[in-house]
């Protein structure tokens, strides 16, 4: 059945599920979208963990959480995949939601098991930060999963963050009110400036891996994320760049005082069993 050889790849070939006339879904797709409507109640989602790591100390500040499909027939499905599915059909409201408890649970769980702290880090889709019950939301699944909010960060994209600078500086204004941290993803994908974001309180902002990627290769490139890193320092904010895969570019970070890393060098997404055995392990080493 050659629907079901492709749906194999899904995870690593996701393009091939949309035809090339623009916003043409093929029959997998629409298949796919169908299944999705019942992954939250048939418990198919998955979190897996990626730790970032400060470069100076070694240490886990904080573990972002990365949502997967674990689908009976066609395995392990990435985000990639279906977060654009669940955002245009609206099911990321639920989708959102259940990440978000399944974070804060699970640091609360590593908490309670005795773990230096860490905040957890969860990301925010277009949709679901313009969802008007969001604040509500978040602080709700705070009291029910008893996570103080400062061990919460949640992420929106520099994109989202500037198509309402107003509308984003009032509800990041009240998330931080309620304690949570608050980051800018993918930052220099947005084409904004830092000027742009100054305004909102923002703890932390995340370089995008298309800069890391040609770190050591492009000059220029190096130069941007050296201003990068310059000018959040002086705006108060922390700095994590995204992706990084090479000690080069590790070494080039270090150099520019960038605060942490994330990436495959020292950790790929984890598996909440495997992501606990990491801490324990950082804890007793
Ligand atoms: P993102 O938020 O920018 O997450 C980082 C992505 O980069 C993750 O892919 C991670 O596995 C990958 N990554 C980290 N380090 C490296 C590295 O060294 N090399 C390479 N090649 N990749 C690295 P993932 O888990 O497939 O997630 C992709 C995107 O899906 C995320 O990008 C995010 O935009 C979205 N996503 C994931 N989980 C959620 C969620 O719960 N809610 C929402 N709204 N979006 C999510
Ligand atoms: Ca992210
Ligand atoms: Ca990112
Ligand atoms: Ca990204």
């Amino acid at each position: 059945d050659a629907a079901l050889y492709h749906a194999k790849d899904l995870g690593r070939n996701n393009y091939q599920f949309y035809t090339t006339t623009l916003s043409a879904k093929t029959p997998e797709l629409l298949n796919l979208e169908k299944s999705l409507r019942y992954a939250v109640e048939r418990e198919e989602l998955i979190v897996y963990y990626q730790p970032r790591v400060n470069i100076l100390t070694g240490q886990i500040t904080g573990m972002e959480a990365l949502v997967r499909w674990q689908n009976p027939e066609m395995g392990l499905i990435a985000p990639n995949v279906f977060i654009p599915l669940a955002e245009e059909s609206g099911l990321i409201i639920p989708i959102g939601e259940w990440v978000l408890r399944a974070a804060c649970l699970q640091n609360k769980a590593w908490q309670q098991a005795g773990l230096p702290p860490l905040t957890v880090a969860v990301n925010l889709s277009p949709k679901q930060f313009r969802q008007s019950t969001l604040v509500e939301d978040v602080a709700r699944i705070l009291t029910e999963t008893e996570l103080d909010a400062r061990f919460l960060e949640l992420e929106i994209t520099e994109s989202t963050a500037i198509a309402d600078l107003e509308f984003t500086r009032n509800v990041l204004h009240n998330l931080e009110q309620m304690g949570v941290h608050l980051s800018i993803d993918d930052f220099g994908t947005g084409h904004s400036s830092l000027s742009r974001l100054q305004l909102l309180p923002l703890h932390n902002l995340k370089i995008d891996r298309s800069f890391i990627q040609e770190l050591t290769t492009d000059v220029r490139v190096a130069h941007i994320v050296k201003a990068i890193v310059t000018l959040g320092r002086n705006l108060g904010l922390r700095l994590t760049a995204e992706g990084v895969e090479k000690q080069e570019e590790l070494d080039f970070l270090k150099s520019i005082h960038c605060e942490d890393v994330q990436g495959y060098l020292f950790y790929k997404p984890l598996p909440a069993e495997k992501a606990t055995e990491v801490l324990q392990n950082k804890q007793t080493s």
